[in-house]
């Protein structure tokens, strides 16, 4: 689905992607960790196709198509989902309401015609049921006075409908409660089906006890250092993370 292949990324013309490779198939969910400030955001973000980084070198492939010049919108269509990507707060407009908006853009975009009433209505309630999501929730004002638990579920509900094949979650180093890392797992491991994949960047081993992934990458300054099934995460939670500083490594 998604080959990455020696990628190197630069801001204001400091290198941060320092030759990525990573492959990720249909079905799977891979497990991006490292320390602050390694460049898991960064990774994040250049597969989302965010302007402010400039691809230096490499090549990204969704589906066995580059993508490197296309727009976050035409990355987006393509089937690319990434957390965080949406204002935080947006008084007066329902998580329904706007969600919405966001199928019928992407149809626009792809040049299909809007979602019928009826579909949507019936598309919102399998979601919400799937999810566990109640209607009183549905009609709430997007990110007003959400708690934690409640941002999460918001964005979780946005991927549930949008359908993406590749969803990129980048769980931030602060503000997982435990409500809210139980929503991001029923999300997940609910929404997860053979011919979808997950990249999910994490600082916490605790999301990896709920979400199993199928691989586990270790970034250090930009860098992939090691790769591994989910025992390397187990390894991290033990030893941390200096063990794998890429002077380390011998
Ligand atoms: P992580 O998500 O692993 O904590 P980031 O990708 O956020 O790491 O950051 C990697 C490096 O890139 C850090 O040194 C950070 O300071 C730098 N960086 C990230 N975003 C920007 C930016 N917008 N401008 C300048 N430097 C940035
Ligand atoms: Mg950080
Ligand atoms: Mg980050």
């Amino acid at each position: 689905m998604l080959k990455i292949k020696n990628l190197h990324a630069n801001i204001d013309g400091k290198e941060i992607l320092n030759g990525i490779n990573l492959t990720v198939n249909a079905g799977e969910v891979h497990a991006i960790m490292g320390p602050n400030g390694s460049g898991k955001s960064t990774l994040a973000s250049v597969i989302a196709g965010k302007e402010e980084f400039e691809v230096t070198e490499g090549e990204i492939l969704m589906e066995n198509e580059s993508i490197i010049e296309s727009s976050p919108e035409e990355r987006a269509h393509k089937g690319i989902f990434l957390s965080f990507q949406y204002p935080v707060e947006i008084p007066g407009v329902s998580v329904t309401n706007f969600v919405k908006t966001a199928i019928n853009e992407s149809r626009k975009a792809q040049g299909l015609e809007e979602m019928g009433a009826k579909e949507m209505l019936k598309l919102l309630r399998e979601k919400s049921e799937l999810l566990g999501i109640d209607r009183k929730f549905l009609s709430r004002s997007l990110n007003e006075g959400f708690s934690g638990g409640e941002k999460k579920r918001n964005e979780i509900f946005q991927m549930a409908m949008l359908e993406p094949k590749l969803a990129i979650l980048d769980e931030t180093d602060s503000g997982l409660d435990i409500d809210a890392l139980r929503v991001v797992a029923n999300g997940v491991n609910t929404l997860r089906t053979k011919d979808n994949a997950v990249i999910l960047i994490t600082h916490y081993q605790r999301l990896l006890e709920y979400i199993v992934p199928d691989f586990v990458h270790v970034l250090h300054n930009g860098k992939i250092v090691k790769s591994g099934t989910k025992e390397l995460a187990l390894e991290l939670e033990e030893k941390g993370y200096d063990w794998l500083k890429p002077e380390s490594v011998v």
